[in-house]
């Protein structure tokens, strides 16, 4: 069996293996990133609705299995650059009180073991690397930050309208903070399609094009592509990990490192630590606690169609409105709380993938007449939503979401907003884990290793050469998309490696 080496090993291109990364480029240690997928191909598919939803044609060919035993293929983009590739670039800062313990609908949101002022800093360089666009001081729940590195993208005329009719309504509509170079000398060509999509014109603010392909530059750091992690191998007392175990595209190969960065997602990094069961761990590497693959979340997602009969909608990007006035609560249901923000466009292939029974002149009409909003709300951990590896070693998901009485509520509320903004009729389509775009939880961080799997540096209780840097450590989900603290986090760890590899 061939072994390569190196002094740091990232398992993983996405958010969180690229930031590390970063930080440790330059720092003397040769760097090796060891990728699952390939780089995407630049074809005119990449911005056709009917081949990305249609045909499902990016979307990973495994299956995994729901409790009942009904197979799917879960909406998993295995590419360098992770799931950012197909991501709709809203970057928020998680609020203040999400790092805090809180309660809704009696279950319990944990504290995080850091504070939004832990990640302030990394927050801002967060923003830079990923270049966000946007706008401080309108949001009313904006934790203390400094200007955005861009100014945000302005309104096209019917996202424009719709802010108006909320302000109407006493709402304090503000501009999503959003990662995209767009404006004078950007290279955004505004081609309609984005979340959801890949970019053609390296115009998103993707893991690959933002982080990674700079860093391919230096002779340090190395990308392995193709090469999946089957498992690490711990030595004797199952205290330090040695090695992994690698397929380059067919082979087995050793890859061996001092340190390990195991940055595969929060759903394989979990697999990848309870594949590697060994004597010394028979429960799974980081696992003497038992939460790896446990706590899975991915938010309370609801799409909203809203339709105007009487308008076209022929916004090119939408995605610059959000609304964060029911974050804490509605004002009589403090529970029934969450974030708004703008889709991107919904087009007639999209809505007949999920609703093949739909006419296409009707899904037709419909993309021309929504606009289109999504409604997120926390997804409570829950210690029986998991990830769990069969003993063929098939992967089951049983997700069991908390806080979905909330969230409807939540939702009745927007769509009743929607309807007195002018949408006589607002549609709503719910994302359940088949596509686990937000899933995080599976290898949570906290200050007691006999509940949690990592420490706050994300560095596993049970071994001090491994951390787990990706959407797995979150302790809570909170009402925001994910990214921006994956990032955050990441940055600060890899500040940490790069401290420590010094002294
Ligand atoms: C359609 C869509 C829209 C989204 N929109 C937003 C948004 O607007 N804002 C936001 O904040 N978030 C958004 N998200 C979520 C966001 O993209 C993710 O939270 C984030 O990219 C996760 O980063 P990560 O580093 O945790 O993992 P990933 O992005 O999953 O990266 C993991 C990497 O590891 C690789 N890998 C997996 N298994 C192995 C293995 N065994 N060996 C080697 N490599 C492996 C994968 O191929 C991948 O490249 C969206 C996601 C999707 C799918």
């Amino acid at each position: 069996m061939q072994t390569l080496t190196a002094d740091i090993v990232i398992i993983g291109s996405g958010v969180g293996g690229t930031a590390v990364a970063h930080q440790l480029a330059g720092s003397g240690a040769k760097i090796l990133i060891l990728e699952r997928g390939d780089f995407l191909p630049d074809e005119p598919q990449n911005s056709d609705a009917e081949a990305v939803f249609g045909q499902q044609r990016y979307k990973t060919r495994d299956t995994w299995l729901t409790p009942e035993g009904v197979a799917f293929r879960p909406g998993q983009y295995y590419y360098v650059g992770g799931h950012t590739k197909f991501y709709g670039t809203a970057m928020f800062r998680f609020r203040e009180s999400d790092f805090e313990d809180s309660v809704m609908d009696g279950a319990r949101s944990p504290a995080w073991p850091i504070r939004y002022a832990d990640l302030a800093p990394h927050y801002a360089e967060a923003e830079r690397l990923y270049g966000v666009r946007g706008q401080a001081g309108l949001d009313p729940t904006e934790p203390p930050r400094e200007p955005f590195p861009h100014a945000a993208i302005p309104h096209e005329p019917v996202i424009a309208a719709l802010s108006g009719q909320l302000t109407a309504q006493g709402l304090r509509p503000f501009h999503m903070p959003s990662a995209v170079d767009y404006g004078p000398g950007g290279t955004c060509q505004r081609c309609g399609t984005c979340d959801a999509f890949v970019c053609r014109f390296g115009a998103k603010g993707d893991a690959e094009t933002r982080v990674l392909r700079p860093l391919l530059a230096h002779p340090d750091v190395r990308l392995e592509r193709q090469a999946e992690v089957l498992r690490l191998i711990a030595d004797e007392d199952g205290r330090r990990i040695v090695a992994a175990e690698v397929r380059r595209q067919g082979e087995v190969l050793r890859v061996e490192a001092p340190t390990f960065v195991l940055s595969a997602g929060a759903i394989n990094s979990a697999l990848i630590l309870l594949r590697s069961a060994c004597e010394a761990a028979p429960d799974g590497l980081a696992n003497r606690s038992g939460v790896v693959g446990r706590y899975l979340m991915n938010h309370h997602l609801t799409g909203l169609m809203a339709v105007n009969p009487f308008a076209v909608n022929g916004t090119r990007f939408p995605k610059t409105l959000s609304l964060n006035d029911f974050y804490h609560g509605l004002p009589d249901d403090p529970d029934a709380r969450g974030n708004i923000q703008m889709l991107g466009n919904i087009q007639g292939a999209m809505i007949r993938a999920a609703y093949p029974r739909t006419p296409l002149p009707l899904a037709n009409w419909l993309g021309r007449h929504t606009v289109d909003v999504l409604a997120m709300s926390e997804d409570l951990p829950n210690v029986d939503s998991r990830v769990r590896l069969l003993p063929d070693g098939r992967v089951m998901v049983d997700y069991r979401p908390g806080g979905g009485g909330a969230h409807d509520r939540f939702v009745r509320h927007v769509r009743a907003v929607l309807r007195r903004a002018g949408f006589p009729l607002v549609l709503r389509h719910g994302f359940g884990i088949q596509a686990p775009s937000h899933q995080c939880g599976t290898v949570r961080m906290g200050d007691d290793p006999a509940t949690s799997a990592l420490d706050a540096l994300c560095r596993a209780h049970d071994h001090p050469n491994l951390h787990v840097v990706d959407g797995g450590f979150f302790p809570s989900s909170a009402a925001l998309n994910p990214a921006l603290t994956i990032a955050a986090q990441a940055l600060r760890v890899g500040a940490h490696l790069r401290r420590t590899r010094a002294t």
